[in-house]
């Protein structure tokens, strides 16, 4: 996969973000990093990834808000934490790649066809409707909503996993669905 990178000014970069992330917990130590790149290093999938998590360390806390919030990055990172415990400045570089990830899905940043971030969505709004969420219409709406025709492909390997009992077509579902709504709606308050 090629990355097309770009020249970006000074005065196009987004303060406001640069702000937010610097002021969240887990990012005040962000304008510490010494850009060692002992993260990106130390990060099973960064060959994967379209920026390095150095490059997205530096890259947030300057402001480049777009580029940081429609990468590949943030949905790749697997929250290993190696990059975390490796860090010689302590920073919480796993916890960051969480928060760009529900920013990116609050605003709609998240790259639209990719499995990853439509999964997150489709596997909340499963919770939140039934607090539990059900694997075989989980991968189906994934699917359908990211790539079709890997459903096709996949096909086999559904109705292997349905015959062995690994997933099933019955709805799961909790009892308390309305306390859960109300503890994550107090969770989607405090992080607006
Ligand atoms: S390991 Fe820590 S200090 Fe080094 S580049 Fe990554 S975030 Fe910055
Ligand atoms: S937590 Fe994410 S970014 Fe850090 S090393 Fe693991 S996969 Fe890479």
């Amino acid at each position: 996969m090629e990355f097309k990178r770009e020249i970006k000014y000074e005065s196009e970069l987004d303060k406001d973000f640069a702000h937010w992330i610097t002021s969240l917990p887990a990012g005040e130590k962000m304008k510490e990093c010494i850009q060692c790149g002992t993260c990106s290093g130390s990060c099973p999938v960064s060959v994967y990834m379209d920026y390095t998590p150095r490059e997205i360390i530096g890259m947030a806390r300057m402001g480049f808000k777009d580029e940081v919030l429609k990468s590949y990055t943030i949905w790749l990172c697997a929250s290993c934490y190696n990059c975390t415990v490796y860090c010689p400045m302590k920073i919480k570089i796993t916890d960051l790649m969480y928060e760009l990830k529900q920013r990116a899905i609050r605003e709609g940043y998240y790259p639209k066809r990719f499995t990853v971030p439509v999964m997150a969505k489709e596997f909340f709004k499963m919770v939140r409707s039934a607090g539990r969420s059900t694997e075989s219409y989980l991968l189906l709406k994934t699917f359908l909503k990211s790539n079709p025709m890997k459903l096709l492909s996949m096909t086999s390997l559904g109705l292997k996993l349905f015959k062995s009992g690994r997933i099933g077509l019955k709805k799961e579902k909790i009892r308390s669905q309305k306390e859960l709504n109300t503890i994550l709606d107090s969770i989607l308050q405090e992080e607006s």
